[in-house]
């Protein structure tokens, strides 16, 4: 289901929060705004000013993407997902599409915590559990990915990472919704996309 979180006590870092100013473009004051009354960031003499190395409610976070769904459009959650390779930390070792689209899940841990711990550690390479994940299965024999997303981030979000994320590497890769699948925006708990290049 988007926009509920699956545990409490989740942090999301700033860097990546700035990803919904980055995305919104036109409409970026209206981000700002709804990112200011969920408590994120803060506004300091008319400028709004947000931590890139501080952490912020994941809840509070999901909040305000449901205000962007509802008073703005599924599109601004697109583009923000496009916007989220640049603005969050991303790990070192990618280099072609298949571990792009690997390294997700990865970034996805790293750019979020649970009481204060980091849930990818760089050490040993665990993964924590709490937020779902960025599902990654290649079809042998074809260039082809199938990635089921069981997050609480929304769809179009979603599509918009993954999008950004296979086209670095492969400018013509298509990325499908597969809508014969269960999808969050449904009320489900997962979507799934395809990547074909
Ligand atoms: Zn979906």
């Amino acid at each position: 289901m988007q926009f509920v979180p699956f545990e409490k006590d989740i942090e999301v870092n700033g860097q990546t929060v700035y990803a919904i100013i980055d995305g919104m473009a036109a409409f970026k004051s209206i981000g700002k705004r709804f990112l200011l009354e969920a408590g994120i960031g803060e506004e300091v003499k008319g400028e709004y000013k947000i931590d890139p190395n501080g952490w912020y409610s994941h809840e509070m976070w999901l909040k305000a993407f449901e205000r962007i769904a509802k008073e703005i459009g599924e599109n601004t959650l697109y583009q923000i997902g496009i916007k989220i390779p640049k603005n969050a930390k991303f790990p070192p070792w990618v280099n072609n599409i298949e571990n792009a689209i690997k390294s997700i899940d990865v970034a996805y841990h790293m750019n979020h915590r649970k009481n204060n711990v980091a849930l990818f550690n760089q050490k040993t390479g665990e993964i924590l559990e709490g937020i779902g994940h960025y599902g990654f299965e290649k079809v042998q024999g074809e260039n082809m990915i199938i990635s089921e997303c069981n997050n609480p981030y929304p769809c179009s979000f979603d599509r918009g990472i993954i999008t950004t994320m296979a086209k670095k590497f492969e400018s013509t890769a298509s990325i499908l919704h597969d809508d014969s699948k269960p999808c969050r925006r449904k009320g489900k708990y997962s979507c799934t996309y395809t990547i074909r290049w």
